[in-house]
């Protein structure tokens, strides 16, 4: 299957890491929309949230607790930020490896759509 998020987590694409464990890969978006904004993504291709399911949604509350843990070591846990994945064609998703944007580091908009 070619899915740059998988190439990107079995290293034969290349990224800025900034935490990786047996379930979770995450890196620094390539096009940033805040002086902090990560990608947090499960090792295991999963393409959407259309595709979470009671067999692998074990790694969405895991994938929370990442980040948690990066909003803290990348210092916005207090200023604030924002966990968002986008799904399917009306939301913008763009690649289709589930992913949850980490944003922060200044006043995000508010508009919600
Ligand atoms: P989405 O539009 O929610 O599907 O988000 C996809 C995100 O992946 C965008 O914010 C892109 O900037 C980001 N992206 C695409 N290719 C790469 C890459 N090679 N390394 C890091 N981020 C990427
Ligand atoms: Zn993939």
């Amino acid at each position: 299957m070619d899915c740059i998020f998988c190439s990107i987590i079995k290293g034969s694409i290349p990224s800025q890491k900034v935490y990786e464990d047996e379930a979770v890969y995450a890196f620094k978006d390539i096009n940033p929309m805040a002086p902090v904004h990560v990608l947090i993504v499960p090792k295991k291709h999963i393409a959407s949230i259309n595709e979470v399911n009671a067999d692998n949604s074990g790694v969405i509350a895991h994938i929370y607790e990442v980040a948690a843990k990066l909003a803290a070591e990348l210092g916005v846990a207090e200023s604030g930020y924002r966990v968002v994945s986008n799904c399917g064609a009306d939301a913008g998703q763009t690649v289709f490896h589930l992913h949850f944007h980490l944003l922060g580091g200044k006043a995000l908009r508010t508009e919600m759509c």
